[in-house]
C-alpha cells in the first residue's frame, strides 16, 4: 500500500518520475478478424441446453468450438466466477494475469479470454455485454473484472479465522469433484483466477487495494462468449451475490445465475479461423 516510508527521497526524484506511460502489450494488431463473422451468426442462434447454478454453488458446462455461451442473470443481482478449460487437456487453463496485461482490468465485448503458458490463444471471445453502458464510473469502477482472483476458503481463514466452504474457490472445486470426477487435490490445483461476472470492481484512489460495490446486474442481463475451442466452463454463483457488502459467508442475498449454450450452423461461421496455441518453440534459449 505504499503507507511505510523507510527511505530518503532522492534530490532528482521528481525527474525520475517524469517517464510517460508506454502501453506494455498493444493489442491493435490482435484485432480479431472473426468478429464480424460472430457478430453476423449471433444472429442464427438457436439455445441448445442450459445449466442453471443454485446459489453459493458451481456447475460445469460443455461448450464445442464454434458454439456461444451465455452467462445470465434470472432472479436477482448476482455475480458469478468463471473458469474456463480446454475440454481435450485441462491443463490449458484460462489466465487471468495475461488477459488483463493485453484487455485492461475489465472485460467487455470483443476482449477475449487467454489461455495459460505454453498454449496462449483465445480460449473465448466476448460477442455480447448487456452491461457495456456502465463503463468506469467515478469511483474508476467498472464490471467483469479480471484483477480479483476468486474467493476462497484460504484468505477467509487467514483474515477472519472460520472455516467456510462455499466461497467461489470451494464451489468449483466440487463442481470438477462431483461432474468430471477429478480427485479433490488435482481439481485444489486446476481451479484458477477467474472472470468475474457482473461483478463491479476497482482498485481505491487512495490505498490501490482492491474494492467491489453493488453490481448493476439485473435479471435478463447477459455476457455472451464465442467458443474459439473445446471448452469445459466452471460457473459459481458467489456467496457474496451481488458483492455490495461482503462474501465468504451466509449473510449476503444470493440468487442462481444461468447458462445457455447456443450453437448455430456452419455455413454461418464460413470463413471462420480456429484458435491456435502459441508457435513459440519452448527452448527458452537452452539447446
Ligand atoms: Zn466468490
Amino acid at each position: 500500500m505504499k503507507n511505510i516510508k523507510l527511505s530518503k527521497k532522492p534530490p532528482d526524484s521528481n525527474n525520475r518520475k517524469k517517464g510517460k506511460p508506454v502501453i506494455c502489450y498493444p493489442v491493435n494488431d490482435l484485432q480479431n478478424s472473426n468478429f464480424f463473422i460472430y457478430q453476423e451468426a449471433r444472429n442464427h442462434i438457436t439455445a441448445k441446453s442450459q445449466t442453471i447454478i443454485p446459489p453459493r454453488e458451481a456447475r460445469c458446462f460443455d461448450v464445442k468450438a464454434g458454439q456461444f455461451f451465455r452467462i445470465e442473470s434470472i432472479d436477482g443481482p448476482q455475480v458469478g466466477d468463471l473458469n474456463l478449460f480446454q475440454a481435450d487437456n485441462f491443463n490449458e487453463k484460462f489466465y487471468s494475469g495475461k488477459t488483463r496485461a493485453l484487455h485492461g482490468t475489465h472485460l467487455s465485448t470483443g476482449d477475449q479470454m487467454w489461455s495459460c503458458f505454453p498454449y496462449l490463444r483465445p480460449l473465448a471471445t466476448i460477442t455480447w455485454d448487456t452491461l457495456d453502458w456502465y463503463e468506469f464510473d467515478k469511483d474508476g469502477a467498472s464490471v467483469h473484472d479480471v484483477i480479483g482472483t476468486r474467493c476462497d476458503p484460504y484468505t477467509a481463514k487467514l483474515l477472519d479465522d472460520h472455516d467456510y466452504h462455499h466461497c467461489c474457490h470451494s464451489n468449483l472445486i466440487r463442481a470438477l469433484v462431483n461432474e468430471k470426477k477429478i480427485n479433490i487435490n488435482q481439481a485444489e490445483n486446476l481451479v484458477h483466477d477467474v472472470l468475474n461476472v457482473f461483478m463491479c470492481t476497482g482498485f481505491s484512489k487512495d490505498t490501490h487495494q482492491y474494492f467491489m460495490k453493488a453490481s448493476p446486474v439485473r435479471p435478463g442481463d447477459f455476457l455472451e462468449f464465442f467458443a474459439e475451442t473445446n471448452l469445459v466452463g466452471v460457473l459459481s454463483a458467489c456467496p457474496g451475490g451481488d458483492c455490495s457488502s461482503e462474501h465468504s459467508s451466509d449473510n449476503s442475498t444470493c440468487y442462481p445465475l444461468k447458462v445457455s449454450v447456443l450453437s448455430t450452423s456452419s455455413k454461418h461461421l464460413k470463413g471462420w479461423l480456429p484458435s491456435l496455441t502459441s508457435s513459440y518453440n519452448q527452448k527458452h534459449g537452452l539447446k
